[in-house]
């Protein structure tokens, strides 16, 4: 049994789900206390729970200590079972951070896997639904599992109601070096809204505008959804290099005014251009738990998030893998598996 202080390191949601997958894949039974001891708000929120949940389900897991606001539970893994399945958030929840906790183990299983997720698909601190279909999946295809996803309705903060299907061809996981980027092919802009007032889109690419300057004028469109999928708005930046496609995002969010979203979320497209580091801040740790299972590998990256390094002490409890990190002579960051 591992046991957990779920308030050290980064402190948030994500070790609950690194941790769910991680059980599942190796046996190991955990125990977490202080449940996001790092966050204003601790405990168990909805996204949290349907996370567990969906990981219990999928694995046959005993927990213990599953109830909202709850800062302590015990999971106990059983044998991991593919299949169809229906998970719903009830609120607007992340979908794609409720797939964090099924998502390796799902891939790595003994046949293919159907799963349909309810929650918010665009909301801040999480995944947006681009994000996953064209910079997480596409990484996991070259490391050998297929998972494609569709977003079949949009969700946003704080209605939610947005639904994603994600389907699983698994494959056991090879090692690969992700180091280049290789060529720069496209960039562009979408300000998504929806029953939001037209400026918004606007006045968001506008301020995006003037940070990615070197942008072409076609690269930034603005798509209206119907009303009835909001009220919302995301701002979606997508670079597409040969080897890789990063994709940086903003949220509409009452109080925070529209230049502000744009040129927040431009100046971390051009930080990650600048960079030329094949991960941005948020596939560093995602990649880390595939990576540390294919036992070897290696990419650049950005400078460390602390979301990262507490997920590599994480995965390093569980399997007992170890990451080496490096600055290569290019000065560019180098995270590898260390065998
Ligand atoms: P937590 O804050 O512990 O709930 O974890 C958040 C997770 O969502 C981490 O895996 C982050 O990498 C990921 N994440 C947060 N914001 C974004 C974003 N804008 N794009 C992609 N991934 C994100």
């Amino acid at each position: 049994m591992i046991t957990i202080d779920g308030s050290e390191g980064e402190g948030g949601g994500q070790v609950l789900r690194y941790a769910a997958a991680l059980s599942l894949i190796t046996g190991e039974p955990f125990s977490i206390e202080n449940i996001r001891g790092g966050r204003a708000k601790p405990g168990l929120m909805r996204q949290h729970l349907t996370a567990l949940e969906a990981a219990s389900a999928i694995g046959n897991a005993e927990v213990s200590g599953l109830s909202v606001g709850s800062d302590a539970l015990t999971f106990r893994p059983g044998s991991i079972a593919p299949g169809e399945y229906h998970f719903a958030v009830g609120t607007a929840g992340s979908t794609c951070l409720v797939l964090q906790a099924v998502l390796v183990p799902l891939m790595l299983s003994a046949a293919p896997s159907r799963v349909v997720i309810e929650g918010g698909t665009h909301a801040m601190a999480a995944p947006p639904f681009e994000f996953l279909a064209h910079t997480l999946l596409p990484v996991i295809e070259k490391m050998g599992p297929r998972v494609s996803a569709k977003l079949e309705r949009h969700g946003f903060f704080p209605r939610g109601g947005g639904r994603i299907l994600v389907e699983f061809e698994p494959a056991p996981l090879r090692a690969v070096e992700l180091t280049e980027r290789g060529e720069y092919l496209s960039g562009e802009v979408e300000a998504i809204i929806a029953g939001v007032p037209f400026d918004v889109a606007e006045r968001e690419l506008g301020a995006m505008r003037k940070v990615l300057a070197d942008w072409p004028e076609e690269a930034f469109t603005s798509r209206q959804l119907s009303a009835n999928e909001g009220p919302g708005n995301a701002l979606l930046a997508t670079a597409r290099f040969e080897h890789v496609t990063e994709v940086m995002s903003g949220f509409g969010k009452l109080g925070l005014r529209a230049e502000k979203i744009g040129k927040t979320t431009a100046k971390r497209m051009a930080g990650y251009l600048a960079s030329g580091a094949f991960a941005g801040p948020y596939l560093q740790d995602q990649l880390l738990l595939p990576f540390a299972l294919a036992r070897g590998g290696a990419f650049t990256s950005v400078k460390l998030s602390q979301h990262t390094r507490t997920a590599m002490d994480l995965i390093e409890r569980f399997t007992g893998t170890r990451f080496r990190i490096g600055e290569r002579e290019d000065k560019k960051l180098l995270v590898e598996i260390e065998r």
